[in-house]
């Protein structure tokens, strides 16, 4: 376990240039039992900074794994939603919101994928009122990674769990620079750094991407309305804020109809507990028409079955590298981390903001051009052997990124 001190220092660098935690305001913060020691720093931290009151969602992942195989199959699709309307309760008096990523990536392994899919169908069904105001920016809110030592065995499957549980945490303080003498001044620089992107993205207004790369020979149209995001939201209470630290990324939406060509992952993926590898999708007219994997190709396919949009992208993302996720050289399993180690598609649901719209109208989001699946699964397809050109409505290409590094300064 880290010192005390190390994880205040932690705590504290998320509420500040994370959260953004606001003087008088209520906070919301939601772990696993196991990550008692931070989820107590980041109270005191709260506390310190102004919080008018801080409640704490303690949970346990193995008790949600028991009611998935134990309920019986005529309750299976009923979720109670006394505890998400505690929640929505929270969004709508103001509170902030911290949750942190410190799950089994293998929680869910072995369990019956047809119980899995019709919960997960009804708990998506549950927690939409909620889901919609945290989509929609209604106040500020934090994922941040916690090291427990179900995940650190995943991660670093040869050390002894103790041993394991210290590296995953040095490694997530490496991924937001905890170490760097000035790690907030560091933060401001880095978030900088990823709105001049966006906004120089947004200038180019470009009609395509192009990825090439081994295994990867790939037109991505962008949807005409299309807006880059990157790091910084705005929060409809007025509060900048960072949502997920760390973030590497700047991103938008593709056109779900004008995607070509051939693409290959470039990392792992895990997918409900099953581990995807060297992922290879053809796609015609915005579909996948293929799709292939060394490893895991079931996991893949029924996420991609659960919509007819899931075929379908609805996100691109452009992550330099080396960085410092990509740094640790691990799979962290978690979709936090492994997301920030390259640029990446997503399978599935586009974000509206990145077509102008907001969270909670997939008919404004359709009618926008973007993708309306349930679903949104991101997969890796950047490393430092990956070009990408931006293509304008002429045609004329302008090199984006070479070897996985941008080619001009944004700024
Ligand atoms: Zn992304
Ligand atoms: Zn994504």
């Amino acid at each position: 376990m880290p010192s005390e001190e190390r994880l205040q220092r932690y705590a504290d660098l998320a509420l500040r240039v994370g959260l953004n935690l606001q003087e008088g305001q209520p906070l919301v913060l939601s772990g696993s039992a196991e990550s008692r020691p931070l989820l107590r720093a980041l109270a005191r931290g709260a506390y310190r900074m102004g919080a008018r009151a801080v409640v704490v969602d303690l949970h346990d992942p193995v008790l949600g794994r028991i009611g998935l195989e134990e309920v019986r199959e005529a309750y299976l699709d009923e979720v109670p939603d006394w505890f998400v309307q505690a929640r929505v309760h929270a969004v709508d008096a103001g509170a902030a919101l911290l949750s942190l990523a410190d799950e089994d990536p293998f929680l869910l392994r072995g369990v019956d994928p047809a119980r899995l899919a019709r919960r997960m169908q009804a708990a998506a069904r549950v927690r939409r009122p909620y889901l919609e105001r945290v989509g929609a920016h209604k106040v500020n809110w934090l994922a941040l990674g916690a090291a427990t030592p179900a995940w650190a065995r995943a991660v670093f499957p040869e050390l002894d769990p103790e041993e394991a549980t210290e590296r995953l945490w040095e490694a997530i303080f490496g991924t937001v620079r905890l170490d760097l003498p000035d790690p907030e001044a560091a933060w401001r620089d880095h978030v900088a750094g990823l709105e001049a992107r966006a906004a120089a993205l947004n200038r180019a207004r470009f009609a395509a991407l192009i990825f090439e790369g081994p295994g990867t020979e790939l037109r991505v149209g962008l949807a005409e309305r299309h807006v880059w995001k990157s790091a910084v939201a705005q929060a409809q209470n007025g509060v900048r804020f960072v949502p997920n630290l760390p973030t590497e990324e700047v991103f938008t939406a593709p056109d779900p109809e004008r995607v070509e060509g051939v693409v290959t992952s470039t990392r792992p993926l895990n997918v409900a507990g099953t581990l995807v590898e060297g992922i290879r999708v053809v796609f015609a007219d915005g579909r996948a028409v293929e799709v292939e994997a060394e490893r895991g190709r079931e996991a893949l396919a029924a996420v991609l079955e659960t919509d007819a949009a899931a075929v379908r992208l609805g996100e691109v993302a452009l992550v330099e590298t080396p960085n410092p996720v990509f740094d640790t050289g691990r799979l962290f399993l978690n979709t936090l981390y492994d997301e920030n180690a390259s640029s990446h598609l997503a399978f599935g649901r586009a974000y509206p903001d990145t077509l102008g719209i907001r969270e909670g109208d997939d008919a404004a989001l359709t009618a926008a051009g973007g993708n309306a699946s349930t679903v949104h699964l991101d997969w890796m397809v950047g490393s430092p052997e990956v070009d990408v050109w931006g293509e304008r409505a002429d045609g004329t290409r302008v090199p984006l990124m070479k070897q996985g590094r941008w080619v001009n300064a944004a700024r």
